[in-house]
């Protein structure tokens, strides 16, 4: 089936209290692995680019291109979102759209919030009449965030409320305590600041630099509203580990096949891990259905 929104599957999520995994590409096998693990755990599933790697990753059209060709060679019947995490400018998100993705985030989330909502509104604007979901951020996720390094900055209850209201965005991503990246120590996440905030807006909450969260801390954040939970540093560790494995074990190997493959596969092992935490397998069906 062709790339949907993520509003759908979201709002579902939210209703039913599991969360939808987005799942970073850092190249082909990414989206083989993150297609695979969906369609063996029958979920709807959010594939994203980080606008800061698209030129890495050949453009914003190549990576359309590569995940709505391989939904049709490997003939994937689960919703699947195509999503440009954390854009950097209106244009670029604009671009992602015009590309084909299906959902674009835009991230206006360090400048002061009327230039967020300004900006963020002109996003809505185009994405509306193309059945785009947007995504937005309120304060400030620690670790590193558009390749910068910064510190955690809660994100304000009423300017969460104001950019929902003013802007129509159809999820919300509230910096409450998470890093992108490693933790040092157990994370801490705002939890009462977090219930005030999804009782306010009322729309599918975002939780980014999820990795290393744990379970008990990520269940309590899809109960409070979080439908979308962003996975990245995981998977990339369980790849470069895969990898370095298979290289060490065997010092003669140069087959890239031979060599890749253990590398994807554990990637496609740790969405799937991931995606049966969130409570989403199973639920492509019921999606569909509606
Ligand atoms: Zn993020």
């Amino acid at each position: 089936m062709p790339l949907v929104s993520m509003k759908e599957m979201l709002l579902q999520a939210k209703r039913e209290q599991y969360a939808v995994g987005q799942f970073n590409v850092n190249g082909l096998s990414w989206v083989h692995a993150i297609l695979d693990a969906a369609q063996q755990e029958e979920a709807p599933v959010i594939v994203a680019a980080s606008d800061r790697l698209i030129d890495f990753l050949g453009g914003y059209r190549t990576v359309a291109a590569m995940v709505n060709v391989l939904l049709e060679e490997k003939n994937i019947q689960v919703p699947v979102a195509l999503h440009l995490d954390h854009g950097k400018t209106v244009e670029n998100c604009l671009r992602a759209i015009d590309a084909g993705f299906s959902s674009v985030m835009f991230d206006g989330s360090h400048g002061p919030i009327e230039d967020n909502i300004r900006d963020t509104k002109k996003v809505t604007a185009y994405a509306a009449s193309r059945g785009v979901s947007v995504e937005a951020e309120v304060g400030t996720v620690g670790g590193m965030e558009d390749g910068l390094i910064g510190g955690i900055q809660y994100a304000d209850l009423n300017e969460c409320i104001r950019i929902v209201e003013e802007t129509g965005i159809d999820a919300l991503a509230a910096a409450l305590g998470s890093v992108h990246g490693k933790y040092a120590g157990e994370p801490k996440l705002g939890f009462t600041e977090m219930e005030a905030i999804s009782r306010a807006v009322g729309i599918p909450l975002v939780l980014h630099g999820a990795s290393g969260i744990p379970l008990h801390q990520l269940k309590r954040a899809i109960e409070l509203g979080h439908a979308k939970i962003n996975i990245n540093t995981e998977c990339v560790t369980a790849w470069s580990l895969q990898l370095r494995k298979t290289l060490a074990e065997n010092l003669e190997i140069t087959e890239p096949r031979l060599i890749l493959t253990p590398a994807r596969e554990a990637i496609r092992e740790t969405v799937r891990t991931k995606i049966r935490q969130f409570g989403s397998s199973g639920k492509a069906a019921s999606l569909q259905n509606k």
